[in-house]
């Protein structure tokens, strides 16, 4: 059967969740070939077969972490070299984007990216993607060489599939290109304890409405009673509300949770664009007639300052 290799994104072997909904959809195409690179790379191997992994190529060495992207490039163009996948996965992450591109020029295919769902077509996996801040649905396959597909998360379910996931060692050979650019230092963010906004279940962003920093303490308690993300509009992130790390839209993150709960925010198009892919959408504004209403699941009309935190105690009570 077809072979499809899926590149892992994980953090010291601990295996992200956007690269085991890779495999997800890796498995409508064929048969997922994981390849998992740097510190704690051989650590993925049990979890990449719970959810399907035929086979897992590790690498580790240092040059993954001391080095930008181009040990990663080389080292999955190696793979495609061993493997002659029918198309590599890749998540959306802005690292990874960089790496695919990189790997398409490479191995001289055609690359698209973010995609947002994937099944198996007559001439090559078939890829959707929400284009024009969303307005538009399109399918597109890659017609020149071993496609190079990028998926945004939360764009497929983790469904667990028990397969061999065998460890194999990937062969890799950096060339001087590999150690052009060093990283000479990293500054960790200090962690909110919150998921990363672009692979959250639930977002929920505040916009202008939220009227100052301070009031941002009632998105973040409706948040934290739903396990969720915390987004902001650009009118929020550019008074110095909140960090522009959580600015959705067209110059912020695009994210596509299962729900996305929008409070105090008009729902300008460079705000859609970052968002619009959300499964159910919901949107709390004081404003009957605010755009964000065109788009919404279920819409609430009502101060913000009202609804969320009764809606935060409803959260906690139904938990109990
Ligand atoms: P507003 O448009 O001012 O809306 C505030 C909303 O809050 C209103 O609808 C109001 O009715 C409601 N409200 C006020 N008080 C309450 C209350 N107490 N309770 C309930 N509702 C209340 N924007 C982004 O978000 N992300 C981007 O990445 C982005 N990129 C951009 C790139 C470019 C090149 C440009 C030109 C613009 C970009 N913008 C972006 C800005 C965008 O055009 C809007 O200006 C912005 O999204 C507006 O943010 P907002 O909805 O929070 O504010």
């Amino acid at each position: 059967m077809a072979e499809v290799l899926v590149y892992v994104d994980h953090v010291d072997g601990a295996v992200r969740k956007p690269t085991l909904e890779l495999l997800t959809l890796a498995r409508r195409i064929g048969e997922p070939v994981a390849v998992a690179l740097g510190s704690g790379a051989a650590g993925t191997a049990a979890v990449l077969a719970e959810h399907g992994a035929t086979r897992v190529l590790t690498h580790e060495a240092a040059d993954y972490a001391d080095y930008l992207v181009v040990p990663k490039v080389e080292a999955l163009e190696a793979a495609v070299a061993a493997v002659s996948p029918v198309a590599v996965l890749v998540p959306s992450s802005a690292e990874a984007k960089e790496v695919a591109a990189r790997l398409a020029l490479r191995i001289g295919s055609g690359i698209i990216t973010d995609a947002v769902d994937l099944e198996a077509g007559d001439s090559g996996p078939v890829a959707t993607q929400s284009v024009f801040a969303a307005s538009f649905t399109t399918k597109s396959v890659v017609v020149k060489g071993t496609p190079v597909i990028t998926v945004k998360p939360n764009s497929a379910a983790v469904e667990p599939a028990a397969a061999a996931g065998a460890v194999e060692a990937l062969d890799v050979a950096f060339s001087e290109k590999a150690h052009g650019t060093k990283v000479t230092a990293r500054t960790a963010r200090e962690s909110t304890g919150r998921p990363e906004l672009t692979e959250a279940a639930i977002v929920v962003s505040g916009g202008r409405g939220v009227n100052g920093a301070e009031n941002f303490s009632v998105i973040e308690a409706l948040a934290d009673s739903l396990g969720a993300a915390v987004g902001a509009s650009r009118a929020a992130v550019d008074a110095g509300w909140y960090p522009h790390s959580n600015q959705v839209g067209q110059t912020g993150k695009s994210v596509s949770p299962q729900l996305y709960i929008a409070s105090g925010i008009s729902g300008a198009i460079q705000h859609r664009a970052g968002m619009q892919t959300s499964k159910t959408i919901v949107a709390i504004n004081k404003d009957p007639e605010a755009p964000i209403f065109d788009l919404v699941d279920y819409g609430v009309v009502g101060d913000l300052f009202d609804v969320v935190p009764a809606l935060t105690e409803d959260v906690k009570s139904r938990k109990g």
